[in-house]
């Protein structure tokens, strides 16, 4: 198992946002978490990106435990989120913000030389940066507007260069936060098709959305969430059509 969750828990006072929740994600696959609106989706992913501190439980990464690790670590352990609404320097262009990211990586190949590194880069790391930022905008398809300024995009294709400055991070597991929210059905199709390439590339992913259409076609295994409790896990479609899961998005009336 590459990561797992074993009886997490996080509390703001007396609200539970998410409740003694276990589960595992393998190497390779699209884990989708469903759930309406204050599920605790997003205090999930900022419990597991190292944002917020739990209340109890732990996670493991590749076996270890990773609580109590700052957000810096678990990005350069290799555990990255995707920002919902990323914070772009908008008088920059799509490659300049993307490598602005890469700091990171870059931060990591240069180790203790890091600092003096970085403002004495040399050459060929410069090189090698500019050839992932490249191949990061390629595959989310933002080659045509590499040298536009970022306050060009739509909004579509910012949130898409909010996944390549993730990708800079060298993620083996990317989390992303409705990355389809505010999407039309076009953005959406070009979304899952970054999104499966990046599968095909080895990232493993951990999607969480309410759309059940996007995120049910694409997720391998999904986990639907209610009031931070787990209410159902297996394949997308068992999960969809469980009854609490309908009750959960329809209300009672419709289960
Ligand atoms: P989702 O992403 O599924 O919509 P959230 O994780 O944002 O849900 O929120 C889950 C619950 O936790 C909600 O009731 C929300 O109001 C509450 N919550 C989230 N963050 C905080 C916080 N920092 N302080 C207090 N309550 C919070
Ligand atoms: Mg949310």
């Amino acid at each position: 198992m590459l990561f797992e969750a074993q009886g997490v828990t996080k509390r703001f006072g007396g609200l539970t946002a998410v409740s003694n929740l276990s589960f595992g994600i393998e190497k390779g696959e699209i884990l989708g978490i469903f759930g309406p609106n204050g599920s605790g989706k997003t205090t999930l992913l900022s419990l597991i990106s190292g944002m917020l501190p739990l209340t109890s439980g732990t996670f493991k990464w590749k076996g270890e435990e990773i609580v109590g690790q700052k957000p810096h670590r678990i990005a350069a352990m290799g555990i990255v989120k995707t920002f919902q609404n990323p914070q772009l320097f908008s008088e920059l262009s799509a490659f300049e913000n993307t490598a602005i990211a890469g700091h990171l990586t870059l931060k990591r190949r240069l180790g203790s030389r890091r600092l003096t590194g970085f403002f004495r880069i040399d050459r060929s790391i410069e090189v090698e940066l500019a050839a992932q930022v490249d191949r990061d905008l390629k595959l989310c398809r933002l080659d045509a507007v590499r040298d536009q300024p970022a306050s060009a995009l739509s909004y579509g294709q910012e949130k898409m260069l909010g996944v390549a400055m993730g990708l800079m991070c060298e993620p083996e597991l990317l989390l992303l936060d409705e990355p389809a929210s505010g999407l039309g059905s076009e953005e959406i199709a070009n979304l899952e098709a970054v999104l499966r390439d990046l599968r095909t590339r080895g990232v493993t992913l951990c999607i969480i959305d309410h759309k059940v259409g996007f995120l049910g076609r694409l997720s391998d295994q999904a986990l639907a969430l209610r009031n931070g409790q787990l209410i159902a896990i297996g394949k997308p479609d068992e999960v969809l059509n469980h009854p609490d899961v309908i009750e959960a998005y329809l209300g009672r009336r419709h289960a």
